[in-house]
């Protein structure tokens, strides 16, 4: 089976409004319908030849895509390179060595393929042990990538007995099986050695939020003997690493009931006494506001949130929700204590975002160090011409 469609088809050719020349040869792989001369009417997903917008010279390679604000993926920008199979072997092979080299036999989950980030726009790939889920970021790279042919691909190289794909909207996502039946339970696998689960079907992102594995680690690390708050816990994926490390107590909170119970599964399958976890199900504003007013605080406190800004527009909105979320945090804080929060936004930037941080911490008034500032793991690697798909910020503080 092919990995990519119409790579037999002569390609279509898109020349360049403006110069962008420089930004496609440094590896930007993304061309705004608004940078091209013309945006023919064709089929999402062929095969596309970009010219300069000058002499209209080939630059670069991709698939098109004719309705999308990004109308050009560039694939490649060796002159005269096809986007075949040999082109995208090449392509997961290189992914796939970087993954073997950072992960040991204790690590079962991980991104296979981000997408731009490994050469491969619009793929994406996470493996949980021997399954994987494949996600194929819109119309154009659902009809440029063969996903059935990469399923079996994969199956053959990593010996993998499970290959979905998971089709867009939200959860209970579609998930479409490409090899092997539709799962019927959640796949255990193991990171630095923590035991989990991930549901493929009901969990958010794939299954679970791979790029924050090492900042679990990293929070591993302030939680011996400590107490701990992990709002936004989700699955408990910082509470388990934090129980592990010696934690005197954990307290999860999420306004999803279902996370919190998988919380508290993936807490009792570590062997982690129970009289050391709890979870409470709210609002995490709410209970953040109500435990200050009750004066409690806690040594650790995380704060990973969903993504505040969908897009530019509410960038304003979302800094400001920061703010709050982290004064909060800040205000339920014990001295000395550690104070960790997080931002999945790829509008807002890291320089925004620790000022939202400095903001927060000064409406609560109150001191921060920063131990740490983190972003997303190599698993889910970015070009570096590319900073607007750097989405993650970490940042650890110390609190006076
Ligand atoms: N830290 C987690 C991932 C968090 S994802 C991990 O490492 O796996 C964000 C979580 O925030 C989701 O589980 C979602 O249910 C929860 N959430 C969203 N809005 C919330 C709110 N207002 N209050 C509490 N939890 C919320």
């Amino acid at each position: 089976m092919p990995l990519v469609r119409h790579a037999h088809e002569k390609p279509i050719r898109l020349q360049l409004r403006r110069d962008l020349v420089r930004s496609v040869k440094r590896g930007h792989a993304w061309i705004y319908a608004e940078a091209l001369r013309a945006t023919p009417k064709t089929q999402p997903g062929v095969p596309a030849i970009l010219l300069d917008n000058r002499g209209g010279r080939e630059i670069g390679r991709g698939y098109y895509d004719p309705g999308g604000s990004i109308a050009l993926r560039i694939c490649t920008t060796q002159r005269g390179e096809q986007l075949n199979d040999v082109w995208a072997a090449d392509r997961m092979l290189r992914a796939i060595a970087l993954r073997e080299t950072l992960f040991t036999g204790d690590t079962s989950a991980y991104r296979l393929f981000n997408g731009e980030g490994d050469g491969l726009p619009g793929l994406v790939c996470d493996r949980y042990a021997n399954a994987a889920v494949l996600q194929l970021d819109g119309e154009a790279a659902r009809r440029f990538w063969h996903a059935p042919g990469i399923a079996a691909w994969l199956a053959e190289k990593l010996a993998l007995n499970l290959v979905v794909e998971r089709l867009p909207g939200q959860p209970p996502k579609q998930v479409r099986p490409l090899l092997g039946s539709q799962p019927q339970a959640p796949i255990p696998f193991t990171e630095h050695g923590v035991r989990f689960m991930a549901d493929l079907i009901h969990g958010q992102k794939t299954g679970f939020y791979l790029d924050q594995r090492e900042n679990r680690l990293r929070m591993g690390a302030y939680a011996p003997g400590k107490t701990v708050l992990n709002v936004f816990g989700y699955t408990g994926g910082f509470s388990v690493y934090a129980g592990l490390a010696g934690a005197a107590h954990v307290t999860t909170v999420d306004s999803a009931q279902p996370a919190l119970e998988v919380a508290q599964a993936h807490w009792n399958m570590n062997g982690l006494p129970e009289e050391r976890h709890s979870t409470a199900c709210a609002d995490a504003f709410e209970f953040l506001k109500s435990a200050s007013e009750a004066a409690k605080t806690w040594q650790v406190v995380i704060l990973d949130p969903p993504s505040f800004a969908p897009n530019q527009a509410s960038v304003p909105k979302a800094l400001n929700a920061y703010q709050r979320l982290i004064a909060l945090g800040a205000s339920v804080t014990a001295e000395y204590g550690v104070l960790a929060a997080s931002s999945c936004s790829s509008h807002v930037s890291l320089d925004q975002f620790t000022r939202a941080c400095q903001e927060g911490i000064s409406i609560a008034r109150r001191q921060a160090n920063a131990l740490g500032i983190y972003t997303q793991p190599p698993d889910h690697p970015v070009p570096l011409a590319m900073p607007e798909f750097r989405y993650l910020k970490f940042i650890i503080m110390q609190l006076d």
